[in-house]
C-alpha cells in the first residue's frame, strides 16, 4: 500500500469488531482508493492478521492474492455495460446470504460506485440498511457526488486528497528528476526517445502518478488562466511555460493518455512499457 495511504488507514479500527460495516473511499482515480479498499478487505478477511493490515501467509491471504477470494465479492460493471445494474448488485447480495468460508467476514467490494445505477443503488441499500453481521461494505468512487444522498448517509465517508500523495513526492529526488526530464523533453531541450531509454526501466507508480497530476495542472491552468494548482504550486513558473508550447486540447490528450498508460501498467497489462513511453514522450516534444 502507497505510505500515503496509511494516515487513512489510522483512521480506521485496528479492532475488527468494531469496524465500519459501510465504508466510502472518496477521491479521483489515481490516489489509491481502491487499493486503500484492498488492504482494509485482506485485512478484515485475514484469519491471523498483525495489528492493522492482513498476516499474507494465510489461507485467506493465499486466497486473496491469487485473486479468487471466495468472500470478496467485486462489483463493477459488465464489460459491455455502462451502468451497474440491479441484476448484478441483487445477484452478489444473494450470494451474501450463503455460508461464508473463511471465518464469519464477507466483503464486498464496488468500484467505481458511481457506476451504479438508480435502482442498483437503492437495491444496495436495503443492505446498507440492514447489514447482516460480519459482511463489510467497500465502496471506492472517483465522483461520490453522483451517489444518492440515501446511500452517502448510510456510508462513513474517507476522503483522500491530493495533497497527501503529493507530500510525499515532493521528498521524492527520483520523481523531481523525472519530471525535469519530461518538461525537459516537452521545451525541446532534451531527446525524447534518449529520456524514455533512461527511465523506461526506473519508472514506478507515483512517477507515472507524477506527470500525470502536473498534466492535469496543466490543463487545469490553460482552462481558467488561474493558478489554482492541486498538486505542483512549486512549479508554477514551469506549467506557465508548458502552457504556451502545448494547446489545451494536447493537454487533455496528453492526460488521457497518461492516465491510460497507469492503468494498464498497475494492472501489469502493458506489454512493452519501453515503446508506450516512447510514444507519450514523443508526444510531448512534437
Ligand atoms: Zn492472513
Amino acid at each position: 500500500m502507497y505510505s500515503w495511504l496509511l494516515p487513512y488507514r489510522e483512521q480506521l479500527p485496528s479492532d475488527r469488531r468494531v469496524w465500519p460495516q459501510a465504508l466510502l473511499l472518496a477521491g479521483s482515480a489515481n490516489l489509491g482508493g481502491l487499493a486503500l479498499a484492498e488492504h482494509c478487505a485482506a485485512f478484515l478477511l485475514c484469519h491471523h492478521p498483525a495489528e492493522s493490515s492482513a498476516c499474507g501467509q494465510c489461507q485467506s491471504c493465499t486466497w486473496f492474492q491469487a485473486g479468487h477470494h471466495p468472500d470478496l465479492l467485486r462489483i463493477s460493471k459488465e464489460p459491455d455495460e455502462k451502468v451497474i445494474k440491479i441484476d448484478v448488485i441483487r445477484d452478489k447480495i444473494a450470494r451474501l446470504s450463503k455460508t461464508a468460508h473463511s471465518e464469519a467476514a464477507q466483503v464486498v467490494l464496488i468500484y467505481p460506485a458511481e457506476n451504479l445505477n438508480k435502482a442498483a443503488a437503492n437495491a444496495l441499500l436495503k443492505s446498507l440498511e440492514e447489514p447482516k453481521a460480519g459482511v463489510y461494505f467497500f465502496l471506492v468512487a472517483d465522483h461520490h457526488a453522483s451517489l444518492p444522498k440515501t446511500v452517502l448517509s448510510r456510508c462513513q465517508i474517507i476522503r483522500l486528497k491530493a495533497s497527501n500523495a503529493l507530500a510525499e513526492k515532493e521528498n521524492d529526488d527520483t520523481v523531481d528528476a523525472w519530471l525535469e526530464d519530461c518538461i525537459a523533453v516537452a521545451l525541446a531541450q532534451q531527446n525524447a526517445l534518449a529520456v524514455a531509454q533512461k527511465w523506461a526501466s526506473l519508472l514506478k507508480e507515483k512517477e507515472l502518478c507524477a506527470i500525470l497530476y502536473l498534466m492535469q495542472d496543466l490543463a487545469r491552468y490553460q482552462l481558467t488562466r488561474q493558478h489554482t494548482f492541486a498538486v505542483y504550486e512549486a512549479r508554477k513558473n514551469q506549467i506557465e511555460q508548458l502552457a504556451a508550447r502545448f494547446s489545451l486540447a494536447k493537454s487533455v490528450a496528453l492526460c488521457q493518455s497518461l492516465s491510460t498508460l497507469y492503468a494498464e501498467t498497475i494492472q501489469g497489462l502493458n506489454l512493452n512499457f519501453q515503446l508506450s513511453l516512447e510514444c507519450r514522450l514523443l508526444d510531448f516534444a512534437g
